[in-house]
Formats: C-alpha cells, sequence, structure tokens
C-alpha cells in the first residue's frame, strides 16, 4: 500500500512593501529563497512464512511545505505595494502545490509496493532507496518550467511581479535527497 500525507505551514513576514516582504522572507529561507517543500519516506514490510522475502509493504510520503505569507508591519502597504505582495503570495502558494502535487504523482506511479513483493529484505530496501531518486527528479522536472520570479520596482510607482514564474538556473550542486536543493527564488531589479 503507498500512503502520501502532506502538511502546509506559513510563516509570518511583518512588512510595509514588497521589497521588504521579499527581504524578511530571504532572511527566513536563506539566500533568494521564499519558501520550501521537503519529503519524508518510511515503510514497513511483511514477510512471508519463510522469513526471507516480503509479503506486503506499506510505503509512505510525507511532504511538507513551509513558505512565507504576508503578516502586517508597523504601516499598511500602499495599493502598489500591496499588490506586489498578493502577487508574490500566490505565485509561492502555486509554485509550492505544484512540488506536493509533483512528488505525490511521482511516488504514486512508482508503485514500489507491489515491486517489492517476493522480495530479500535488501533487494526490497534498495527498490524503496530508488524512491529518492524519482522524488528528487519530480523536482527537478518542476524547476526546469518554473521556480523563480523577477520582482521589479519601477521608481514610486512600484508595480512587480508582472508575469508568472520562470525556470530555475541555478546549478543544482547543493542537491540534498529530501529537500528540493532550489526553493522558490526571487531576483530583483
Ligand atoms: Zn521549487
Amino acid at each position: 500500500m503507498l500512503k502520501a500525507t502532506e502538511n502546509v505551514s506559513t510563516v509570518d513576514v511583518n512588512a510595509n512593501t514588497a521589497m521588504d516582504f521579499l527581504d524578511g522572507a530571504h532572511r527566513k529561507f536563506g539566500a533568494s529563497n521564499l519558501g520550501v517543500t521537503t519529503y519524508d519516506t518510511g515503510f514497513e514490510l511483511k514477510f512471508n512464512k519463510d522469513n526471507t522475502t516480503v509479503a506486503s509493504a506499506t510505503i509512505s510520503l510525507t511532504v511538507k511545505t513551509r513558505m512565507a505569507k504576508w503578516a502586517r508591519g508597523s504601516k499598511a502597504p500602499d495599493k502598489a505595494n500591496m499588490d506586489a505582495i498578493t502577487q508574490v503570495g500566490r505565485l509561492i502558494a502555486s509554485h509550492e502545490k505544484a512540488h506536493r502535487n509533483s512528488y505525490r504523482d511521482a511516488f504514486n506511479r512508482s508503485k514500489v509496493d507491489q515491486a517489492v513483493v517476493g522480495k530479500t529484505e535488501d533487494e526490497a530496501k534498495k527498490i524503496i532507496d530508488s524512491l529518492g531518486d524519482i522524488l528528487d527528479r519530480a523536482c527537478e522536472d518542476l524547476h526546469k518550467t518554473e521556480g523563480k520570479i523577477t520582482v521589479t520596482q519601477n521608481g514610486a510607482a512600484f508595480s512587480a511581479p508582472k508575469s508568472g514564474t520562470r525556470p530555475m538556473s541555478r546549478p543544482y550542486a547543493l542537491w540534498k535527497r529530501g529537500t528540493c536543493p532550489i526553493t522558490f527564488a526571487t531576483e530583483t531589479s
């Protein structure tokens, strides 16, 4: 059996302007990040009477999102800033949701619970281990199409961001299993 669960939480970022919001989020999530989605997997194997081969397996996936959420600062943002904050907030939420969905879909497609039946414990563990590669690929694939937003300030008439997200361009050197290595990022100009 495959069991997938998810959990979403937000981190309040008090800000008077859109740039304040981005800076505050970067302080909480590091670098130019605005949120993060991580996963954990677990398994429980039941063995046949011979005690050497797997009779059935329950494999679990837990996906967790933590992301920045605007909260009022010392004064209310003007309309241009509030609009930008709202837009950035929507983009963060939809990007992290896309991560949760792609992890879940990849997990369900893997059918590892069936693949381990009849295998020895060692063989089964290797198969379950391969789940990590499958999930990491789901993260990487999403970042081929989205994951970064460009925020632009046009003098006093602040307006940003104009459009949706674009592909991530940073290398994947910081890869860590269990954490999408490049979380939702911004560029400001
Ligand atoms: Zn991402």
